[in-house]
């Protein structure tokens, strides 16, 4: 049999398992307008439990990033700082499954509305591990976010960004990796140009470009604002097709 050490030498075999998303509630406070809960009546709002969780957790050595939401607000989870720590095999409840010899933690992370978030959320997120976090934006702006994000605070989701960031300053730590999730409408096309400096301006060094499905964006198409065309860290976004992703990083801003 080999050693623990002798096997952490050794390559290891890659993980089948590129990302598992994984609905811990189906609450949410905000009501945007492209949210699918708004055409489905009857949706049921509830919770993952945390016992329910954790019997998961052993098959996350075969997954390479765990991805904490779906629906639903990650933030209003009583138990999210444990669902946290349990998926990184860091704390495990009593009666939960043991874990495989040499568990490989996933990397683990959720996207937020922001809304809730204060400085002590912050901290509990840090201590538990989170690998990274999203910050959902609508626009660069308050009138842009809000119209869209119905219900969300435009002010209060730039402070808990730039509260995230500034905590992790203090600490010195690289983790949790902040990022801001733009969707993009045909109303808040317009924000685009902004956003960089927007980012910057909270610490932010990543962006990620979405484009749901059903919302089709045409960018590059000549009915786009010309402001659009020629920037350079928009320069591939002509390429996003419904559904697609982009990932913009600081280089690109
Ligand atoms: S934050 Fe997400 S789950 Fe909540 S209303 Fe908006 S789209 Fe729906």
């Amino acid at each position: 049999m080999l050693s623990e050490h002798l096997k952490r030498l050794l390559p290891r075999r890659p993980k089948r398992f590129l990302a598992w998303q994984i609905d811990i509630t189906t609450r949410c406070r905000l009501a945007c307008r492209m949210c699918i809960r708004r055409g489905l009546p009857g949706w049921t709002e509830a919770d993952m439990g945390l016992a329910d969780f954790v019997r998961l957790v052993p098959y996350f050595d075969d997954v390479e990033t765990v991805i904490l939401q779906g629906w639903g607000e990650p933030l209003l989870h009583g138990e999210l700082m444990s669902i946290v720590g349990a998926a990184k095999g860091t704390y495990l409840p009593v009666g939960a499954p043991p874990l495989p010899s040499g568990f490989r933690p996933p990397a683990v992370g959720f996207v937020t509305s922001g809304k809730g978030l204060d400085k002590q959320t912050c901290a509990g997120l840090l201590d538990a591990g989170l690998d990274f976090i999203g910050f959902s934006f609508a626009g660069s702006r308050s009138a842009t976010h809000e119209a869209i994000r119905v219900n969300s605070d435009f002010q209060e989701l730039v402070g808990a960004v730039r509260s995230f960031a500034e905590l992790k300053k203090v600490r010195g730590v690289e983790r949790p990796r902040i990022h801001v999730v733009f969707l993009m409408v045909k109303d808040n096309l317009q924000d685009l140009p902004s956003l960089p400096r927007l980012a910057r301006d909270l610490g932010v060094g990543e962006i990620v470009l979405t484009n749901v499905p059903g919302s089709v964006i045409e960018v590059g198409k000549k009915e786009l604002p010309l402001v659009l065309i020629g920037m350079s860290f928009l320069r591939n976004v002509d390429m996003l097709r419904s559904g697609d992703t982009m990932l913009l990083q600081r280089r690109d801003f």
